[in-house]
């Protein structure tokens, strides 16, 4: 399925092995060299074909491993070396992935490159909470944000747009931001209770869900998240569903405040 000396930038999705599509499947499975991130897990890299080299390329907030410029000749040395390439990343590869260097550096080398797109992280958080991200008539629009500054910068973020009250905001690497991104939204109008759902590796066995409300999400973040990837859902559309979800969950919000 790959020929040769191409390189395919695969989604692998959450990290539940059944959230690959068939394609990213094959891809996987037709290998002979795979870069991969930290957030793949075993399970998806078992599906590798056993004589395949897999190389860990991960970058995780604060441990950077290799840089990208790195990542960038490594693929595409691989593929001049007549590798079936595949580049393995969580989620969606065009989103939050660094995509755009990797395909660059190929298509400035010659090389031939494919996108295999993935679930993202904020369509399997929505799934696990049983809610949806847009709402008729309240959420209609969804925006994708990143609270990652690079070391020591502050966050560049048009607030003023992020802090519509008709929106969805999927707020990606925001752990260590939550409070700043909590205090801005506050500072530029959204309400206090608006509603945030926070999931930690979603899709995983060790998933937690943890719904609470944007004056308390600061708060939240620090005491209740652990050190796996985890992703802020904030707006009106996640107050909906919540009662069964609080049920389901119970044992996992216990302690933390909820909203009527
Ligand atoms: N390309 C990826 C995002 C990469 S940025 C995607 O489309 O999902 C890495 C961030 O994604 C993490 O800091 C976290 O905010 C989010 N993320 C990735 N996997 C996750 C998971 N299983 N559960 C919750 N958040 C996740």
């Amino acid at each position: 399925m790959i020929a040769p000396g191409e390189v395919w930038l695969v989604g692998a999705g959450p990290g539940d092995p059944d959230l690959l599509t068939r394609k990213a499947e094959r891809l996987i499975a037709s290998a002979s060299i795979i870069f991969h991130d930290a957030l793949v897990g075993q399970g998806i890299l078992n599906l590798a074909h056993r004589c395949a080299t897999l190389i860990h390329v991960g970058k995780r907030s604060g441990r950077h491993s290799k840089d990208q410029k790195t990542i960038d000749r490594m693929i595409v040395e691989a593929a001049n070396a007549g590798g079936r390439v595949v580049r393995l990343k969580g989620g969606d590869p065009s989103i939050f992935g660094r995509a755009t260097e990797e395909l660059e550096a190929c298509r400035r080398a010659g090389i031939t490159v494919g996108i295999c797109p993935g679930i993202t992280a904020a369509s399997a958080a929505a799934a696990s909470i049983g809610a949806s991200l847009t709402l008729r008539g309240m959420a209609r629009k969804l925006t994708f944000v990143t609270a990652h500054a690079r070391a020591g910068e502050k966050l560049e973020i048009d607030w003023t747009t992020l802090a519509d009250p008709e929106a969805t905001l999927a707020v990606y690497m925001g752990k260590s931001a939550a409070e700043e991104v909590a205090v801005r939204l506050l500072e530029h109008g959204l309400s206090a209770d608006t509603p945030v759902a926070l999931v930690e590796n979603a899709s995983l066995p060790d998933e937690r869900i943890f719904h609470t409300r944007l004056d308390l999400l600061g708060l939240t973040s620090k005491t209740a998240l652990g050190d796996g990837p985890a992703i802020l859902l904030i707006g009106q559309a996640l107050g909906c569903s919540r009662r069964k979800v609080e049920k389901r969950h119970s044992n996992m919000c216990a302690g933390l405040p909820l909203t009527a």
